[in-house]
């Protein structure tokens, strides 16, 4: 027997299948592979049309219907999030928003994320940055203003991505209408950014090798999330194939029982792992590198955001396709994950993280050797 709620699931259910089949892409190879089950979660699950209110994190108190915006003398605050990963997807609505409002006031710990995007001011009024974050605010080149008073409040939920394990780009596009086609999830760089990395590169004693840029895996004491990290040793096999190929500079920033590294790479030419540099120069470093290992986090979305070559190596916690959709603009990407990989979205969980070495080396190699024919 059914109940009344599973009925009204399964209406909503035929319902989203519609609106899936016209406004889902068709995955490209590299997610094609994502298996039956989430695909089969993918069409079925239901689409909510408006932000959730039951999201404690970011509680929306006005829901501008954005897909019916008209061009307004009227100013807005947008509740940004922290995350730098996050502030990725985030650029792609506010960008959106700024045709429409005269100022945006954003609250964010990374100004510099934004630095294309004119009319906005910068704020900080929403929930309490971590400590990589407080640094971020404090070395970015966005100056903090004061919020005028009455401002209506918007922002971006992330209850999807939790609660129907869709990727952000998913339900930023379904939100905003926007085509495959049309999402722009690209991150424009400032030219002082790559001539900073350029010179701290033009350091290096390098000896012919290639410039790779490894982030990684750690856990933290203020949002632990050790489900999502890969088994090191994945890492330490593609440095050591690699190592005659490969300059390894390794970046993360790490303090005593706050953030602290998982597993103990060897092989790493030059590590910068308290901290040492800022965003703006590891976007430049990811820009001018031949290639990035990475986790799915931050360096992965800025990878695929800045077009540099990046590698992921996937834990548990969700599959590739929670995080990654073709729009993106992923031809310079590609991972490897286990099989069948983990969707609990749990913090702790004992996730299969077993990957195949014809995997991990087959993956890599390609994308290696891939060609990208200079497409930006
Ligand atoms: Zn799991």
């Amino acid at each position: 027997m059914i109940t009344t709620s599973q009925v009204a699931d399964r209406v909503d259910a035929n319902r989203n299948i519609q609106i899936i089949k016209r406004r889902t892409p068709s995955v490209n190879d590299r997610v094609s592979t994502i298996d039956k089950n989430w695909k089969e979660m993918i069409t079925t699950s239901k689409i909510r049309p408006v932000l959730s209110p039951s999201c404690a994190q970011l509680k929306v108190e006005v829901d501008p219907v954005l897909s019916k915006l008209k061009k307004t003398d009227e100013s807005i605050f947008f509740d940004g999030a922290n995350g730098f990963g996050d502030s990725l997807f985030q650029r792609v609505v506010i960008k959106y928003l700024s045709q429409y409002f005269k100022t945006i006031y954003v609250h964010t710990p990374c100004p510099d994320l934004f630095w294309d995007i004119p009319n906005l001011k910068f704020v900080k009024e929403g929930h309490k940055w971590l400590r990589t974050q407080e640094k971020s605010a404090k070395l970015s080149r966005g100056k903090i203003s004061p919020l005028p008073k009455g401002l209506k409040r918007t922002a971006y939920s992330y209850c999807p991505v939790r609660q129907l394990k869709k990727c952000s780009a998913y339900i930023i596009r379904t939100k905003l209408n926007i085509d495959v086609d049309d999402f722009d999830f690209t991150f424009p760089l400032r030219p002082i950014w790559i001539s900073k990395a350029t010179k701290l590169v033009n350091s290096f004693d390098m000896g012919g090798k290639k410039l790779c840029i490894i982030r990684p895996p750690t856990n933290r004491s203020e949002w632990d999330y050790p489900t999502r990290n890969p088994h090191p040793e994945y890492y330490q096999m593609l440095i050591d194939k690699y190592k005659d190929e490969y300059f390894y500079v390794s970046i993360a920033d790490i303090e005593d029982n706050v953030e602290w590294l998982v597993g103990d790479l060897k092989g790493i030419d030059a590590k910068f792992h308290k901290g040492e540099l800022s965003l703006s120069t590891i976007f430049g470093l990811m820009k001018i590198s031949s290639m990035m290992i990475c986790y799915p986090a931050f360096f992965m979305l800025a990878g695929i955001a800045t077009r540099s070559k990046t590698f992921t190596i996937w834990g548990g916690c969700s599959h590739p396709a929670a995080s990654l959709e073709e729009s993106m603009g992923l031809w310079n990407f590609s991972y490897a994950a286990p099989d069948p990989a983990c969707n609990c979205f749990l913090a702790e969980h004992d996730c299969n993280k077993e990957i195949s070495k014809d995997i991990l080396f087959g993956n890599f190699e390609e994308l290696k050797n891939r060609k990208t024919n200079g497409r930006k």
